[in-house]
């Protein structure tokens, strides 16, 4: 019973718009963006800065800053509507379903507060009847299941006292204390270094399986997505443009943009005289994004449709899909060849 409950969905995104009314205009943040999480299941979003990715993110939270409005779709948490949900009701929501942790640390630790205190308080705020004992215990516990050693004296010491990677652990001990069921991670490791990076998304995987959480793990860097995602969804201008299983997008990626990407991403296998490439143009002006394919100016590919129409999506695999009109062409083509071949058969 509780296997099948793990294989349900935990998160369900439509079509959700979300937009940031400026003195200079309307900026589609995000603009029309479906997927979902399975309990257990790790999804990347990736994406260069300016994509969309955070602002989806904090929507779901519903920490998203004026002037930005969720102005279209639907955002349904274990079945329930998230955007009909009051402002207390999201606090408690925050504090005992889902936690955030973000690229710096000191952004969610308090530096006058020892670090046991403020686990502490992340139990009891929202576990009123958990005794001190009991809180400090907990918070002990969550400090050495993130590999935090020593832990009756960090218990006692301030953020300050503590290295960039011991910060990162104790906000994902803090993230976790209250057991949720879905953590979002905005860029949780790039500010460490490569051996911490890996120390940390090591434990992000083994803490996911252990407590069953779905994970949005929100970066630009894909190789981050290798390590730890299940799926990945890849975002440009606000748009998903290309979204499946991990081993889909790394090897058979359909979208000029995730191909990009690629080949900018520095990879162990890679001969020593293979250069990077990076991705030439600048992004989209989001006040006046193109017609068609916002990716078309920076597009080596581009065709005289991709500036004048948006690419819908095109099925690539089971639960693989991207948006770009080579995939629609190249299906055309495969449908009238399938035709062809039908046809000399009959004959
Ligand atoms: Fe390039 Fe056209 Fe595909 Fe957009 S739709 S990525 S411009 S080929």
């Amino acid at each position: 019973m509780e296997q099948e409950k793990k294989a349900e969905k935990l998160l369900e995104v439509k079509d959700l718009q979300v937009s940031f009314f400026t003195p200079a205009g309307e900026v589609k943040a995000v603009n029309g963006i479906t997927y979902d999480l399975n309990y257990n299941e790790v999804m990347g979003i990736v994406g260069e800065s300016g994509s969309g990715k955070s602002v989806e993110a904090y929507s779901i939270i519903g920490l998203l800053q004026s002037p930005g409005k969720v102005v279209g779709g639907s955002i349904t948490f274990e079945g329930e509507d998230m955007l009909a949900k009051s402002a207390s009701d999201m606090i408690e929501f925050r504090g005992s379903q889902v936690a955030m942790i973000f690229q710096n640390p000191m952004t969610c630790l308090n530096p006058v507060y020892t670090i046991g205190n403020q686990l502490m308080e992340a139990l009891r705020a929202h576990n009123k009847d958990v005794s001190k004992e009991d809180a400090a215990k907990r918070a002990m516990e969550m400090l050495e299941q993130v590999g935090i050693n020593n832990v009756e004296k960090r218990m006692k010491q301030y953020p300050h006292e503590l290295s960039g990677g011991m910060r990162q652990r104790v906000m994902i001990a803090m993230g976790l204390i209250c057991h949720p069921k879905l953590l979002i991670a905005d860029e949780p490791t790039t500010a460490l270094d490569v051996t911490i990076q890996a120390q940390i998304l090591e434990l992000m995987k083994k803490l996911q399986e252990k407590n069953h959480m779905g994970i949005i793990f929100i970066t630009h860097n894909l190789g981050v997505v290798a390590e730890i995602c299940d799926k990945v969804s890849v975002m440009y201008a606000g748009k998903m443009v290309e979204q499946g299983p991990v081993d889909d997008i790394f090897y058979n990626p359909g979208h000029p943009y995730t191909k990009g990407l690629l080949r900018s991403m520095p990879r162990v296998d890679a001969e020593s005289y293979e250069r990077l490439i990076p991705i030439e143009g600048t992004p989209v002006d989001m006040l006046n994004p193109p017609e068609g394919c916002p990716f078309a100016p920076r597009c080596e590919q581009a065709m005289k449709i991709c500036l004048q129409k948006m690419p819908p999506y095109v099925e690539m695999g089971e639960g693989h899909r991207a948006a770009c009109w080579l995939r629609i062409q190249e299906q055309l083509e495969n449908q009238q060849k399938e035709k062809e071949t039908e046809g000399s058969e009959d004959e």
